[in-house]
């Protein structure tokens, strides 16, 4: 299993390069969201991002995290800015090992293959993410954000699909990874998905999302079976964690540590555990409208549905009994 640790720069108060109307730190998440579902497609390769929104996580963090997980390769995905065009990666200006450089030299070319901008050469530099870190690392300046042209070619999400397609072909080449045969045609290459083209449905969405927010490559197949259920309560123990301490194990399973954790989710609440709410309520067939996060009345109608169908209190809110219900 080769493990690959996708870094998308700054976030949070950090927005990075800024320039015609774009955020470098909105670009670089894109972009990387982008390698993963793209190596997704592959076997034998498990993939970690050190941010999955838009939040500050420091340089040394970004280091750590990857080196605690044992990182195979480490890849930070960057927009550049300050007067110039084209493409340019940069390896740590220090003692590096030769596959270092040799992973450099394949990516740089396998990305403006794609990209086909100025190339602006294989750099070196005494970047902290790249010094800190135990594994081979490259950092990719992608396009000048504050460059006309270039800012519209980033405005394109076809292009950031081929950022990312750079990137992906030089990993596939480096490890040589084999296809999982997921790839199916045109899936890849429509362009007409934000979201870089999952199967249809709002099941896809859901698994699309999913494997987004918490790092994951469940399959994207439009069927809420168990390994969805699962990780969608997964997603509700990672966020009861997060939000409120919780200190839940995240296995995916109901217990009554979990049960005891849950909070009552109601009209007005929003935010990822409504999204779960709302996405488990789909999945067993109670829609709520759209799977927005916001605890509509729509979302109210469809949980006081479920409670009406199981037996339960019918009062619209989303409490241990309702989250028992749609979990265990
Ligand atoms: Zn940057």
């Amino acid at each position: 299993m080769v493990k690959i640790f996708i870094d998308p720069g700054h976030g949070g108060d950090d927005p990075g390069a800024i320039g015609n109307g774009l955020r470098e730190k909105d670009l670089v998440l894109d972009i990387s969201r982008r390698i993963r579902r793209q190596l997704n497609r592959f076997n034998d390769v498990e993939v970690r991002m050190s941010r999955e929104d838009d939040r500050f996580i420091s340089l040394s963090n970004r280091a750590t995290l990857a080196n605690s997980w044992g990182a195979d390769y480490f890849i930070s995905v960057h927009v550049n800015a300050a007067g110039g065009t084209g493409f340019e990666s940069y390896i740590w200006n220090g003692n590096v090992k030769s596959q270092t450089r040799s992973n450099q030299s394949i990516m740089h070319s396998e990305i403006i293959a794609q990209i086909g901008v100025r190339d602006r050469g294989r750099k070196s530099a005494n970047f902290a993410v790249l010094r800190r870190t135990n594994m081979p690392a490259i950092l990719t300046e992608n396009l000048f954000i504050d460059n006309a042209a270039e800012a519209a070619k980033l405005k394109d999400s076809d292009f950031l699909e081929a950022i990312a397609k750079g990137h992906t072909n030089g990993l596939v080449s480096i490890y040589n990874l084999k296809g999982n045969g997921t790839e199916s045609g045109t899936d890849e290459t429509n362009g007409s998905d934000e979201e870089g083209s999952p199967p249809s449905g709002e099941i896809s969405q859901i698994q699309s999302t999913l494997n987004d927010r918490y790092a994951l490559s469940i399959a994207v197949d439009n069927i809420y079976g168990p390994e969805t259920q699962g990780t969608l309560l997964k997603g509700l123990q990672t966020e009861l964690n997060k939000q409120f301490n919780r200190r839940l194990v995240v296995d995916g399973i109901w217990g009554p540590n979990t049960r005891g954790a849950v909070v009552n989710v109601r009209r007005g609440a929003r935010g990822n555990i409504t999204w779960v709410l709302q996405a488990t309520l789909l999945g067993k067939g109670f829609s709520p409208g759209s799977i927005d996060g916001i605890f509509g009345p729509k979302t109210e109608s469809a949980v006081r549905r479920f409670q009406r169908a199981q037996g339960i209190k019918i009062d619209g809110i989303a409490g241990q009994e309702t989250f028992t219900a749609l979990f265990s």
